[in-house]
């Protein structure tokens, strides 16, 4: 028993041994692991230790060597660190100030001027509170020397806690002075290809004139046929001399839009009428589209709008050989006081390579040169055009399929200076005729007129001749003065543009006669303008009629001021006149038609405001060609006296249009902006297509 006993004891023992053994194996293991692991950490902490150090030497390297100021804060912009091109600036600190902390604003005051330190203090608050501050440009003086900082403001975040701000002073000054010289290298270029292109077209003009001359003067065929090369090699060549002068313009940033009040229908009427006339010779229709409810008047350049529309559709005119040319033009209202007119110029010509559309756009560039090689053109017209249209707020897009035609899509932004809708476009292009019928007879009345152009006082007078008024005609501001002196009139019509004493100056004198306050006077004017109601109110004058005068409007204005008792009406007449008379001037100012027949004067447009009279419009035509105003044109243009030019002119216009010379009275219209903007760059051109059509005319004429 005991033996067992003593045995299991052993047993026990033996087993608790071998347990001891193999846990003191483990730890020995365990300590082994240890030991290597404690060795791994002391050679990595040595490892850490070595790198962070080799770190603090490249960061160092970094910061020694960095060409630009950088300068880390902390959130409160105090200095952390800065590279070293700080110390150059600020030789006042060193590296353990800025460790220790400098407020960036005593930091910089060596390298920003007061103003710029200011901008970058709040630039810097604001990236601190969280908005990404975009990079730019400054010009200090640092240490006397003039300097172009490029500055980058950047946040330096740890996960979403903003901990500071890394500041980047870029020295930019070489940089900026090679793009300054470049400017004016360019500007320079621009303004001497400005200059150049003016003192060409000098002689330009010169020439074109003579060979104007020749062709007014010589019979001879051959001489003739050379002068007419000469005239028309004469016109290219300024027209490429006005674009060049134009781009040149626009480039060296001396452009600039010169801002009127125009009619809407008016412009958009001169370029349709320009475009019909290059298009006579070719199959090819133009289709307008005109949204209705494009406003009556706007305010902008008028003439550039008109060029850019001409480019375009100029250029349709070019590459389109059969088909159509379609003119779209819509409205979005802006605002109160400003409209988006949306415009589209469609062709369906030969089409532009896909691959050509992004360079039309580009000055002096011309696509697919060799199928174009017979199209004149500099390759300018787009790039003004594009500038023109950017100037005036828009933009412009082309799209295109090659072989089958081209659309050019553009807007532009412009004040309103009347809502009030033009109405259907088409409606004002066809032809009124209607003989004008009078609805009373005023036997016991008496009318004077008062104009400085025959031509008008014989229409005034032709239409106040049925009524059984005396009328009596002068042709100045003095003689009116003077009749008046003597005798009494129940109405007066003024001429408002007259030389010498003018229609606004005669009425203020005749105010101030005896008799002279109650007298019933109406403007006559070939400028009528929205608002020329209140306008002419405001002078003084009871009304106004615009030139030429439409029948119905004279009617209305001698029933509303004529004394009533003195008015007998005619049986059947018709009584439904607006009696609004701004209503019917806008219409009346419109642009008037040209002839579908393409021929030089349209009789029905002349007939109606004849009243429809056969005697009294040929009379009107012989008054025309009686009073002719080529030579003193000429003769004005060439002595450069472009104020009366454009009165001269204005007369033209307005007696063309009477007569139905729609053409030339376009023309006229034309000239009469250039003078009146004094823009003679394109003017000895036009003069030329006025006295072209102006002959035409008065060959139509003399041939019955
Ligand atoms: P250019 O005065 O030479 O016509 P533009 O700048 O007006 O210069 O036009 C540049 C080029 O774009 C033209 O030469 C022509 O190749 C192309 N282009 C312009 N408009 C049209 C169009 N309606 N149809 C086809 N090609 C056109």
């Amino acid at each position: 028993m005991m033996n067992n006993e003593a045995s299991e004891t052993e047993k026990q023992l033996l087993t608790e041994n071998k347990k001891l053994s193999r846990e003191l194996k483990r730890l020995r293991k365990d300590n082994e692991l240890l030991r290597i692991a404690n060795e791994q950490a002391t050679y990595t902490q040595a490892y850490i230790q070595k790198d962070s150090i080799r770190q603090a030497f490249y960061n160092e390297q970094l910061l020694r060597s960095a060409a630009n100021l950088l300068i880390l804060t902390d959130d409160r912009m105090q200095t952390i660190v800065t590279s070293d091109v700080f110390f150059e600036y600020n030789n006042r600190y060193d590296k353990l100030r800025v460790k220790q902390g400098i407020p960036l604003s005593e930091a910089l005051s060596g390298v920003l001027d007061e103003k710029d330190l200011r901008e970058l203090i709040k630039k810097c608050a604001l990236a601190l509170e969280g908005e990404s501050i975009d990079t730019y440009l400054v010009r200090s003086i640092v240490l006397g020397k003039q300097m172009d900082w490029q500055i980058h403001i950047r946040r330096m975040q740890q996960g979403e806690q903003i901990v500071g701000l890394n500041i980047l002073f870029a020295d930019s000054t070489k940089l900026v002075n090679a793009l300054e010289q470049a400017e004016a290298a360019d500007r320079a270029k621009s303004n001497f290809l400005a200059n150049m292109s003016h003192e060409i077209r000098t002689p330009m003009n010169a020439i074109g004139g003579m060979a104007e001359f020749i062709l007014r003067d010589t019979k001879e065929e051959n001489t003739r046929r050379y002068a007419a090369s000469i005239r028309s090699a004469s016109r290219t060549l300024l027209s490429i001399i006005n674009d060049i002068l134009d781009i040149s313009k626009i480039e060296s940033g001396n452009f600039e839009l010169i801002e009127e009040d125009f009619q809407t229908a008016s412009l958009i009427q001169d370029v349709v009428t320009i475009i019909e006339i290059r298009l006579q010779d070719k199959p090819v229709r133009l289709e307008t589209v005109i949204d209705p409810a494009l406003p009556g008047r706007l305010y902008g350049d008028e003439v550039r709008l008109k060029q850019v529309l001409i480019n375009l559709l100029g250029n349709a005119v070019k590459f389109t050989g059969e088909g159509s040319i379609t003119l779209e033009i819509k409205v979005e209202r802006e605002d109160d006081t400003h409209c988006r007119l949306k415009m589209k110029v469609k062709d369906t010509g030969i089409g532009i390579q896909a691959a050509d559309l992004d360079t039309i756009f580009s000055s002096f560039t011309q696509v697919d040169t060799k199928r174009n090689r017979a199209v004149e053109g500099t390759g300018l017209g787009l790039a003004i055009s594009r500038k023109m249209i950017e100037m005036m707020g828009g933009t412009i897009s082309v799209k295109s399929v090659y072989g089958q035609g081209t659309e050019f899509i553009f807007d532009v932004l412009t004040k309103v200076e009347s809502w009030k809708a033009i109405g259907d476009f088409k409606e004002m292009k066809g032809p009124v005729v209607n003989p004008y019928q009078i609805t009373f007879k005023a036997e016991q009345t008496s009318a004077l007129v008062v104009d400085d152009n025959q031509m008008n006082l014989d229409v005034a007078e032709g239409l106040l001749l049925p009524y059984g008024i005396q009328v009596t005609c002068v042709e100045s501001g003095e003689e009116a003065l003077g009749t008046l002196k003597e005798n009494g009139y129940d109405i007066v019509f003024m001429d408002h543009m007259m030389p010498v004493m003018d229609g606004v100056e005669t009425l203020r004198k005749l105010r101030e006669m005896p008799g002279g306050e109650g007298l019933c006077v109406i403007a006559l004017t070939a400028n009528a303008l929205s608002g020329a109601a209140a306008e002419y109110s405001s002078l003084g004058f009871q009304g106004f009629l615009a030139k030429p005068i439409e029948p119905q409007e004279m009617e209305q204005i001698l029933k509303r001021h004529l004394p009533k008792e003195k008015l007998k009406p005619l049986s059947g007449a018709s009584e439904n006149l607006s009696g609004d008379p701004e209503k019917d001037s806008l219409v009346k100012d419109s642009p008037a038609p040209l002839s579908e027949t393409g021929g030089v004067i349209d009789p029905e447009i002349g007939l109606k405001y004849c009243m429809g009279n056969q005697a009294f419009y040929q009379k009107m035509l012989k008054t025309f060609a009686e009073g002719e105003k080529r030579k003193e044109l000429s003769k004005l243009l060439k002595e450069q006296a472009l104020e009366d030019y454009r009165i001269a002119v204005h007369t033209v216009k307005s007696t063309a249009r009477t007569i139905g010379a729609i053409r030339l009275s376009h023309t006229a219209k034309e000239l009469e902006d250039m003078a009146r903007r004094r823009d003679v760059t394109g003017m000895p051109e036009r003069h030329a297509a006025l006295l072209e059509e102006y002959e035409r005319v008065l060959n139509q004429i003399n041939q019955g």
